[in-house]
């Protein structure tokens, strides 16, 4: 296994990556990521899970992507993992290299709200192997009501959330055609059935992630599929980094953001890991989901579809 990364780029994180203050000692079993667990990956059998065949991973530097990334590379695909956090980036190829990993973790850093950008992350791609999977999970999040809300937050999320995914797949398309065909997973999320107040650009975006996933599936001819995935919450930073806004927000402790926000609608009173996440798009890209196309695999412990 080795790992490397593209040293030409440095970007700053720090607009995406600060733990407010209100959080920053507090530990709770219940929202801290636990450590990424090999024993744990999904490994279906699949003959286009191979070295040869190149998955990019957007947001590969934490939370959900990070664990993406890992899990594909432990089905022995080569894996080009994306981030504007640099540094979260080594940290993956790191943990890449200490768990010893089928396939190997190339890693370059990228805005994903600069065209450019996307592009250098595509042609990275094709210079390591066929440009087969990828997994559109970068994502950010913004609370405040509609009327207070900051437009530039606003076309932020959008751009990351929707127009980069765009992007990623028009750059992806003409590759995956021509070669075996290949698939786009889009991590979207409960907010892309419903919606909490507050979110708005957060709802927006993950209604459209859907929307670019099924148009994606109308246009594939069967040779490229898409998914979405959509999940209640998951023990990731993003969680984590918006417990003390909700708590504020709603005049409310930070216990009760987790008891009654976020586990309480779900029937499972246990949040998912990244790695559970990660898993079902290892699923949705192997051959068993041949026939998931635009379809979104809700895994939301019963917090959509129950009531009551
Ligand atoms: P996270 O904060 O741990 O990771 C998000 C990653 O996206 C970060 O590494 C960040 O640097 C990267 N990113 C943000 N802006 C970027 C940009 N402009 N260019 C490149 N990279 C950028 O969050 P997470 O919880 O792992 O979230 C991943 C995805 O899962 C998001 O799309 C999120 O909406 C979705 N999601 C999360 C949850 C949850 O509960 N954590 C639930 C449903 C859906």
């Amino acid at each position: 296994m080795n790992g490397r990364r593209d040293p030409a780029v440095h970007i700053s994180t720090r607009q995406f990556s600060t733990v407010p203050a209100a959080y920053e000692n507090v530990t709770d079993d219940r929202v801290t990521p636990p450590d990424f667990d090999p024993e744990e990956v999904l490994h279906p059998d699949d003959d286009r899970f191979d070295p040869e065949n190149v998955a990019i991973v957007t947001g590969a530097a934490s939370g959900i992507g990070r664990a993406t990334a890992l899990a594909l590379a432990a089905n022995d695909l080569t894996v080009l993992g994306c981030d504007v956090d640099d540094d979260g980036l080594d940290a993956t190829v790191a943990r890449a290299d200490e768990l010893g990993l089928a396939g190997r973790v190339e890693t370059v850093a990228a805005n994903l709200t600069e065209s450019a950008h996307v592009d250098r992350v595509v042609a990275r791609a094709a210079d390591a192997g066929a440009v087969t999977f990828l997994a559109n999970v970068a994502g950010l999040q913004h609370i405040d009501p509609i009327d207070e809300f900051p437009t530039e937050r606003f076309d932020l999320l959008h751009d990351v959330m929707v127009r980069a995914p765009f992007l990623l797949a028009k750059a992806c398309l003409p590759h995956m055609r021509a070669s075996d065909g290949g698939c786009i997973g889009n991590m979207a999320s409960v907010h892309g059935r419903y919606v909490t107040a507050d979110k708005v650009a957060y709802n927006v975006s993950k209604f459209g992630i859907r929307g670019l996933t099924q148009s994606i599936a109308a246009e594939g001819e069967g040779a490229v599929r898409a998914f979405s995935v959509s999940t209640g919450y998951v023990k990731t930073p993003l969680v984590t980094e918006q417990i003390p806004d909700t708590a504020e927000q709603r005049g409310i402790s930070v216990d009760e953001v987790v008891e009654d926000v976020m586990l309480g609608q779900s029937r499972t009173k246990e949040m998912m890991t990244p790695l559970d996440v990660a898993n079902l798009f290892v699923f949705g890209f192997s051959k068993h989901a041949r026939h998931l196309n635009g379809g979104d695999l809700l895994f939301d412990g019963g917090m959509t579809l129950t009531y009551g």
